[in-house]
């Protein structure tokens, strides 16, 4: 780690406040500064190597290195660096992508609206429904459905639909009327006894309940990310998306899936919703879009959400939204091109084949001392570690024995994420099967290494 006297480290102690971090701590600690990438390996100042088995934050499909995104940046910056879509204006590469995202997304979305960020992205949903609950002439219709440890962003309505209370406390959030449900994680949530069916048949029955309690005409949309990711890697249990689908058509209410880390390949499907086997009325996508090269999100909607925006003339007739770098030239061109490589090289395909082998190979680590369960679909994955594997007990506090482990990480050249005592895993789409067998042994040294810390610290 580097320490103060190390000049970068010195100056970004004395200027950031970093997203994410506990400041104090960082002051003593100081910053790993990365310097550069290759494939799915990152280098820090002094040249170590790291894995980047998040793939950054859950992002990285192409892995750090490929120059057809420079290119494409490149090539787009000499074009038009910059130029905007409002007010009737557009360019070729927002139009180019909105095409693609069409032809790639499931049936049914054909519409596309382009933000620089995932919260960005959440907060227009929000607006759109809200807009269009106010076109169609039903201004009491604007409540939102989300779960507990849902992560749908932190800007103040996205943040708001985020189920994770360290993005709510302090900030006074939520901020927009929106009630969040059972976390549909069954190790944790599921009740002494009760099976997964018996536990999505409760998680349904809830929501039902809520929508007739709030009253359906005042729902207007459900949001969820298909596999649940930052909150902890949490899938879905068994007939809960259909179930929950059911519940939206039957009340009329907008089913979003948040694809910000499950679009494109991720759970070793195209995509979530297709995954697990629903249809959504609006998709959200971003990080993979880019490989995140550049900063850009699309929510992807229904023509029948586009109508009742469109239609909306009674008014202003003017969709009063959209921001400087909405659908931006270079971000776009980028985008289109990485779509490009991951069709071109399947990269979906190999994330369904590495992602068997990840699983397969991480599954090993069930019989482990410290962990309580091995989750995940395709490439991503969530080792949640315990004081007690037969009552689930975990240690306490929770998140310090998960801190433990990231360190310990780091110190093996692997960079992973601890949510609380969850170790993530979302390494890059290239990985290869040489990639993955090292991430598993590493993560093997890993648990190794923090067992004996946990024992050392007498924490159990
Ligand atoms: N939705 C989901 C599912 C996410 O995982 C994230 C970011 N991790 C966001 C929204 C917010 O994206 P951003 O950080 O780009 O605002």
């Amino acid at each position: 780690m580097n320490k103060l006297s190390n000049s970068l480290g010195a100056a970004d102690i004395a200027t950031a406040l970093h997203p994410y971090t506990n400041a104090r701590r960082h002051e003593e600690k100081g910053p790993l500064v990365i310097t550069r990438g290759e494939g799915i390996r990152v280098y820090d100042e002094a040249g170590k190597p790291y894995i980047e088995a998040l793939a950054g934050l859950w992002s990285v499909a192409v892995g750090f290195s490929e120059s057809r995104l420079v290119e494409a940046a490149h090539n787009q910056m000499q074009a038009l660096p910059y130029y905007h879509s409002f007010a009737h204006k557009a360019h070729e590469p927002s139009i180019r992508l909105g095409e693609k995202l069409v032809e790639m997304t499931p049936e049914g979305l054909d519409r596309v609206f382009f933000t620089s960020s995932g919260s960005e992205a959440n907060d227009t949903v929000v607006k759109m429904v809200w807009y269009m609950n106010n076109a169609l002439g039903r201004p009491e219709k604007k409540k939102f459905l989300a779960r507990n440890k849902g992560y749908h962003g932190i800007t103040v309505a996205s943040g708001s639909l985020t189920g994770l209370p360290y993005n709510h406390m302090d900030f006074d959030l939520p901020a927009i009327p929106v009630t969040h449900l059972t976390c549909p994680h069954f190790y944790r949530f599921g009740h002494e006894g009760e099976s997964e069916a018996e536990f999505t048949k409760r998680l349904l029955k809830e929501a039902e309940d809520t929508i007739l309690r709030e009253g359906p005409e005042t729902i207007a949309a459900f949001i969820g990310e298909p596999l649940m990711a930052a909150g902890g890697v949490m899938p879905p249990p068994e007939g809960y998306w259909p179930g929950i689908e059911e519940l939206c058509r039957k009340y009329d209410i907008l089913l979003v899936s948040d694809e910000v880390i499950n679009g494109f390949g991720r759970l070793g499907s195209s995509f979530g919703a297709t995954h697990y086997g629903f249809t959504p009325d609006i998709m959200v996508l971003s990080k993979q879009l880019t490989s995140s090269y550049m900063p850009l999100a699309a929510v992807m909607f229904s023509e029948k959400v586009y109508d009742a925006i469109a239609d909306n003339t009674g008014r202003i007739g003017t969709f009063g939204h959209g921001f400087t770098a909405s659908g931006h030239p270079v971000a776009t061109a980028v985008g289109l091109e990485n779509l490009k490589i991951i069709e071109e090289r399947d990269l979906m395909g190999n994330a369904q084949r590495m992602g068997e082998r990840l699983q397969a190979g991480l599954r090993q680590y069930a019989d482990h001392p410290l962990v309580g369960e091995v989750r995940g679909a395709g490439l991503i994955a969530g080792l949640e570690v315990v004081a007690d594997k037969a009552t689930k007990r975990p240690f306490d506090p929770v998140g310090k024995v998960g801190l433990a482990a990231f360190e310990i990480a780091h110190e093996e050249g692997m960079i992973i994420r601890n949510v609380g005592d969850t170790l993530a895993l979302c390494p890059p789409l290239i990985v290869t099967e040489t990639d993955v067998d090292e991430i598993v042994a590493c993560m093997g040294r890993i648990l190794d290494r923090t067992e004996a810390w946990v024992a050392e610290q007498g924490l159990r």
